[in-house]
């Protein structure tokens, strides 16, 4: 006998797997793929010996998500921080670092220094309240108003063309940019400015981990707890029909962490015509293409600093930046393009067999691209570390389509699972105080599809569990740490 049933075993669906099961309640999770993980897999895609993360490889909310701190993820598996958070190379062999220390970072920017400072300070100094305003619904009341004013009038400042105001040199706006850029957004706009907020300050507070080992010891972690906890895994089984899941499984309730498009095509003859509408007009972004490659040492950056940083954002200025990023969205493939690339080496020696190393990039494309833009990535690197490309021995590439097929929550290429636009940060698929909850009884969407969007931070999923706790069983949410 199955109360819930859970779709897709990625970081959201594993997260709502284990509060499920921590209620008490009978929990079967079904995934297509052979393996758990959807976003959080490690994989020797190269050579053996070379551990790859297949997607997600750094992981700046794992020590932020309320849910991972609920979870205790910290406990279970070693997330190694790194001094610096990011680099950003830049021409003449200079680099923008961003250290977990807002002082160091400060005084290392110089004249922009104190600009950096009145950006970031207000916000790290009510970070539990920044954490919470951007980690859930943006439609409800802050817990903690004062960070979110704080919040919204830096993100309006840095959404909008004045975003250069009290800044007077170029590392400083361009380091904002590298990072607002993973929101694969127009740049300057609210939403890509307010994701690239969220970042830039928690690369000063708990900082930007990499998992010991690789992004897979995160869902391991989850899958063990959820197994510890009587549920069931099922893979390699994929999940077409709702109706057909809850008659075989007789679940009262069905958790899917998959895009509001599959959710309509499992169970859209059940939703009422208007949902089914909204879910229909979601939008997809623009995708992305991913190279692994193993190198037979470490980059050689010009800049030293940037061997410190596990990831770096390349791309040059902010208005360079800015530029590729607009033709990636106008459909076109940019020809100096934004990459960012992690280096786990720096600060993980269990990657690559010793002295040698992995290098994890990608570049954004237009959605469904089938270009191979391993040329590109090389060109960009080179660019910033020459002899970068004697040091390849091996590399894969996965295009915008490869990453489509290779996971159907990635439309396209689409790593975010639907455009962070403003629009769909506040309607993510639908505006309400509770978007995990469909109107269809029972049924409940918890993916990166949902509030608060993209990254592997498990909120979405927990979100739609306590939703189903709520109205399908009438149960509080359970507690989900270790024993003391
Ligand atoms: C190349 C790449 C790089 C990334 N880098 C980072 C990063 O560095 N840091 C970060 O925080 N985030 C990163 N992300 C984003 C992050 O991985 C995702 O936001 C996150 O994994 C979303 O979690 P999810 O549980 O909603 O979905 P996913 O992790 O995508 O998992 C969904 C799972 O559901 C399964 N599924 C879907 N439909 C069905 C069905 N009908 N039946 C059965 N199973 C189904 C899929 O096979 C998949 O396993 C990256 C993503 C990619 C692709």
């Amino acid at each position: 006998m199955t109360d819930v049933a859970v779709v897709g075993s990625g970081p959201n669906g594993l997260a709502a797997a284990v509060t499920m099961a921590r209620a008490g309640l009978s929990v079967e999770l079904f995934e297509t793929a052979d393996s758990i993980g959807g976003g959080t897999r490690t994989a020797e895609t190269t050579l053996p010996g070379f551990h790859h993360d297949v997607c997600a490889a750094v992981h700046p909310m794992a020590l932020a998500s309320p849910f991972f701190r609920a979870f205790e993820l910290e406990r279970r598996i070693e997330l190694l921080v790194p001094e610096v958070s990011y680099g950003h190379p830049l021409d003449g062999g200079r680099a923008g670092l961003a250290y977990r220390s807002l002082d160091h970072t400060v005084e290392a920017l110089g004249r922009d220094g104190r600009a950096w400072r009145a950006l970031m300070g207000p916000l790290l100094n009510r970070v539990e309240g920044t954490i919470d305003f951007t980690q859930g619904n943006l439609l409800r009341i802050p817990t903690d108003p004062l960070a979110a004013f704080h919040f919204g009038i830096r993100t309006l400042l840095q959404g909008t063309p004045a975003w250069n105001l009290g800044f007077r040199e170029n590392t400083a706006p361009a380091m904002l940019t590298g990072v607002s850029a993973h929101a694969m957004g127009r740049l300057p706009a609210l939403s890509t400015s307010g994701a690239g907020l969220m970042l830039g300050v928690l690369a000063h507070a708990q900082g930007w981990p990499v998992p010991r080992g690789g992004s897979a010891a995160i869902a391991q972690a989850m899958a063990d707890d959820f197994l510890a906890h009587g549920g069931r895994i099922r893979v390699g089984q994929r999940i077409d029909n709702v109706a057909s899941l809850r008659a075989e499984t007789g679940a009262k309730a069905i958790i899917c962490s998959t895009t509001p498009r599959a959710l309509v095509a499992m169970a859209g003859a059940e939703m009422p015509e208007g949902y089914r509408r909204k879910l229909e007009s979601f939008k997809y972004g623009a995708g992305v293409c991913k190279v692994d490659f193993a190198l037979s040492g470490p980059v050689p950056w010009t800049a030293p600093g940037l061997r410190l940083a596990p990831t770096i954002h390349m791309g040059g200025s902010r208005e360079a930046i800015a530029f590729a990023e607009r033709e990636v969205l106008n459909g076109r493939h940019p020809k100096d393009p934004y990459v960012l690339a992690v280096q786990p080496g720096v600060i993980d020696d269990t990657r690559a067999p010793l002295g040698q190393h992995t290098f994890w990039a990608y570049t954004h494309v237009p959605a469904g691209s089938t270009r191979d833009c391993s040329e590109d990535i090389i060109a960009a690197v080179e660019k910033h570390a020459a002899g970068f490309r004697d040091l390849i021995l091996a590399s894969s590439v996965q295009s915008a389509q490869d990453i489509s097929a290779y996971n159907v929550n990635y439309i396209g290429g689409d790593i975010a699972s639907g455009a962070v636009t403003l629009k769909q940060l506040l309607k993510r698929p639908v505006i309400s105080p509770d978007p995990w909850r469909t109107p269809v009884t029972g049924l409940y969407l918890g993916s990166a599809s949902t509030p608060p969007g993209p990254a592997v931070h498990g909120m979405g999923g927990w979100f739609a569990a306590k939703s189903a706790l709520t109205n399908t069983f009438g149960l509080p949410a359970p507690e989900l740490g270790l024993p003391a």
